[in-house]
């Protein structure tokens, strides 16, 4: 029986019997990870209770033929406090989280997930709550692209033609179900459209870091009606790519949209 030393989020905590909990767990070494952390309430073991959206430097152990690991100890690293008190952001955190629950694979590496979910929270903790949007489309755009889907922007996907900032060339139109965009000739149905320049911005999301790239987005001032008609066909987009991702299986989505 091996101990391992790992950094993970706790994603979801599970009281089972009076002391113990059960939790979900992103790490950086293995993935996601399902853990038992026995007298867990308020222990000193585990830096005094295990939070939810919180960093830990652990350790833990696997029993042989078990599913689960045993949580030996977690001390606090980071946390992201203003999130959890924040009604909205605690329910964009949801987002991110139910995404990683469904493609998060356990007993592997996924360190570029966690760096983007570490840098992420960092980011949503600065932001003012109305560019929510900005953040959720940056995720977005660099899941999509670590996971090897990424929209494809640089043609029209029905004639073909190249789209360049040109004159005449404003708005290109968001069509997920192709999984691209279209220009304006081509389109048929004009609900996503969006304003070039603003979307060649975003494809710069993929090479610069998510936090630097959100108050990048903020300083110009985006129209947030077309930043939540990006974020709708990154999610439509999503369903066509990655399975099980249909924008129908999030809980957390119909209340990002409200109202
Ligand atoms: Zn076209």
């Amino acid at each position: 029986m091996n101990f391992v030393e790992d950094l993970l989020f706790v994603l979801k905590t599970t009281r089972i019997k009076d002391r113990d909990v059960m939790i979900q767990a992103l790490s950086r070494d293995n993935g996601l990870l399902n853990l038992r952390a026995n007298n867990a309430i308020s222990s000193s073991r585990y830096s005094g209770g295990l939070k939810n959206l919180a960093l830990y430097r652990v350790k833990y152990r696997e029993k042989e033929g078990a599913e689960i690991f045993y949580l030996d100890s977690a001390i606090l690293e980071k946390e992201f406090e203003k999130i959890p008190i924040d009604f909205e952001k605690f329910q964009l955190s949801q987002f991110f989280c139910e995404i990683i629950f469904k493609v998060v694979v356990s007993e592997q590496p996924a360190k570029e997930i966690f760096n983007l979910f570490y840098y992420t929270l960092s980011s949503l903790e600065k932001i003012d709550v109305n560019h929510q949007m900005v953040l959720a489309s940056s995720f977005l755009i660099k899941f999509l692209h670590w996971y090897g889907a990424n929209p494809m922007v640089s043609i029209c996907s029905v004639c073909k033609q190249e789209l360049v900032l040109k004159e005449g060339l404003q708005s290109i139109y968001l069509t997920p179900v192709k999984g691209g965009v279209t220009c304006g000739e081509c389109v048929t149905d004009q609900s996503g459209q969006f304003d070039f320049k603003n979307y060649m911005l975003f494809q710069k999301a993929i090479s610069v870091p998510i936090e630097k790239f959100v108050m990048m987005v903020i300083a110009l001032n985006p129209n947030q009606e077309e930043i939540t008609e990006l974020f709708k066909y990154l999610i439509e987009f999503m369903g066509f790519q990655v399975d099980g991702l249909s924008k129908d299986r999030f809980q957390s989505l119909s209340l990002l949209f409200k109202g």
